[in-house]
């Protein structure tokens, strides 16, 4: 399986960290030796210094398909669940200053904790869904899937361009604002709705 990621995909995350409001999606992906699972602990790479929190709700996509039309690309995932998009802001910084490719701040082990998956059926509206993060207690974001910039069918026809989607893959959505760093000891609680999807801590 692969993971994909949507950068810079809510306006206001885009504007807080300086970057352009995007006029096609920005793409980039994790290995599956990324993932963490179960909410087991994130331990803290010694590599970076400034790890961040990014909250994202994800696709899970159930059957295999390239070249998705977006009138189509519903049919192609059918549970969504929550995930952190952990990436290390200060090795991210140097290499979007020479231009280099971002995977060693987004890609390393762990860099993707995910929950279980609530059917889509539990939805009445895949666009008004509330998410979000508290650390130690303290929400740090919230979102809603209104203010996507790119719709989960404009993703998967866009990357479905390019790249075959296979069932069991995962596509991370993008952030809302309010993403910053985590600690050593943080306790980190998502949610979609109401439900609790992840609590874990940094170790
Ligand atoms: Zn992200």
């Amino acid at each position: 399986m692969k993971i994909i990621a949507i950068g810079r995909n809510y306006a206001e995350h885009a504007k807080e960290l300086n970057n352009p409001i995007p006029t096609t999606p920005v793409i980039f992906m994790k290995p599956d030796t990324a993932l963490l699972k179960e909410n087991k602990p994130f331990y803290y790479p010694e590599f970076s210094t400034d790890v961040h929190y990014e909250a994202e709700l994800v696709l899970k996509i159930c059957k295999e398909g390239k070249h998705i039309s977006e009138k189509f690309a519903a049919n192609y995932y059918d549970e969504i669940g929550l995930g952190i998009d952990f990436t290390a802001r200060d090795i991210q910084a140097r290499h979007k200053e020479k231009g280099l490719p971002w995977e060693l701040a987004k890609s390393f082990d762990g860099s993707a904790p995910i929950s279980n998956f609530l059917p889509r059926s539990q939805f009445a509206d895949m666009y008004n869904i509330n998410f979000s993060l508290s650390i130690n207690g303290e929400k740090r974001q919230a979102g809603n899937t209104k203010d996507l910039l790119f719709s989960f069918e404009r993703i998967i026809a866009f990357v479905s361009q390019y790249i075959t989607l296979k069932k069991g893959d995962l596509i991370f959505t993008g952030t809302p604002e309010g993403v910053g760093p985590i600690a050593i000891g943080d306790h980190l609680e998502g949610f979609i709705e109401s439900d609790k999807m992840l609590d874990f801590y940094v170790k």
